[in-house]
């Protein structure tokens, strides 16, 4: 551990759309925020390769693109952009403290978390090797869908993300293959009727993906097996869907901030703070429904937002507090 601690007056963790919109208004606030960016710098939107349905882009722009422009954009206003990861933090006084790289520690007034959440996949080499070609594998239907318009395409799971991304792509594409892993779903009963309704969509009980196929650059089809029966088949598909679930990166925080069930961090309704003062959230470590860089950034700005009110409010109490001695 590091004798010197640092003290900060805004700290925000995470470095995606959230994170940065945060440190834009943060720094235009005076609050000289430190960022520090995790292990993915850039967030979720360093896997995708073109965003079309960010605002303010006409023709598009790459993912990773975004977040350099973003990442400067906070820069220019003095943000503190810094590498790092936070390992441990403690929220049960006053200040809240923070390590870094387990070493580091920092007091902060305030804490602004934008640490995301992770897109599970199946974990299959070939999954893997499509998805970091950009060649047609993908976790984020609404990102795009849009790229397989006219073409089949296979998704896998069962839940309601899957049904609601499912039923999104078949008003985009040709076909839509979706592979269901047991007998039943687990999505809402009203979900599953909706894409069972769906004359375009396919839905294969019993089924689980065995390899994802390609030419060496794109994916060509899928190859699946029915876990009953054992029969192989190949589907073709240009594009793999995977919805099976997010894992939000909240773990350090499950001991001092109230959670949902799936972990995601319970925000106050209509603004950014959390169960404790000077702790705010923003992005998708609160949000499993929409989970777009467009609404990120929108709940990054309401963070800095409160985060500002609530330094002021505090410089007000203690202006009254000292004024009464004097
Ligand atoms: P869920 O955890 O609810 O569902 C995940 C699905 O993926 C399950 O069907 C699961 O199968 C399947 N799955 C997991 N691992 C694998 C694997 N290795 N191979 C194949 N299939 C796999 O996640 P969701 O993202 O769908 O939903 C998360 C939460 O968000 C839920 O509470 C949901 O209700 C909510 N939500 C609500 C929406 C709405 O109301 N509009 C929209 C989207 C989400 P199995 O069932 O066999 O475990």
């Amino acid at each position: 551990m590091s004798d010197t601690i640092e003290n900060v007056k805004c700290l925000i963790i995470g470095s995606g759309p959230a994170g940065y919109t945060a440190a834009i208004y943060a720094a235009r606030a005076n609050m000289n925020p430190v960022l520090y960016q995790g292990t993915q710098p850039g967030g979720q939107l360093t896997t995708t390769n073109e965003v079309e349905n960010f605002p303010g882009y006409p023709e598009g722009i790459t993912g990773p693109e975004m977040m350099i422009e973003l990442q400067k954009q906070a820069q220019r206003f003095g943000t503190d952009v810094r590498d790092g990861w936070i390992t441990k933090v403690d929220f049960s006084g006053d200040t809240h403290k923070v390590w870094v790289n387990e070493e580091k520690e920092i007091h902060c007034e305030t804490v602004i978390i934008s640490t995301g959440a992770s897109a599970k996949y199946l974990g299959l080499d070939s999954e893997q090797k499509y998805l970091k070609l950009g060649g047609g594998v993908s976790a984020c239907a609404v990102c795009d869908g849009f790229f397989y318009r006219n073409q089949e395409v296979v998704i896998v799971g069962a839940g309601d993300s899957a049904c609601e991304e499912a039923h999104y792509l078949s008003k985009l594409c040709k076909k839509v293959t979706m592979l269901v892993r047991r007998d039943e779903f687990r999505a809402s009963k009203i979900m599953e009727a909706r894409v069972r309704n769906t004359e375009n969509i396919e839905i294969l009980m019993n089924t689980e993906t065995e390899e994802v196929i390609g030419d060496g650059q794109v994916v060509t089809g899928v190859k699946v097996k029915n876990n009953q029966t054992n029969e192989v088949t190949e589907i073709p598909a240009t594009g793999f869907f995977v919805a099976i679930g997010h894992k939000p990166n909240t773990d350090i925080f499950k001991e001092y901030l109230e959670l949902d069930e799936t972990g995601y961090i319970i925000n106050k309704p209509g603004t950014a703070k959390t169960n404790v003062n000077g702790v705010f959230v923003s992005g998708d470590a609160a949000d499993h429904v929409y989970r777009q860089a467009i609404t990120a950034a929108g709940t990054g700005c309401m963070a800095a937002l409160d985060a500002e009110r609530y330094l002021a409010a505090k410089d007000s109490e203690f202006e009254v507090s000292t004024s009464t001695y004097n």
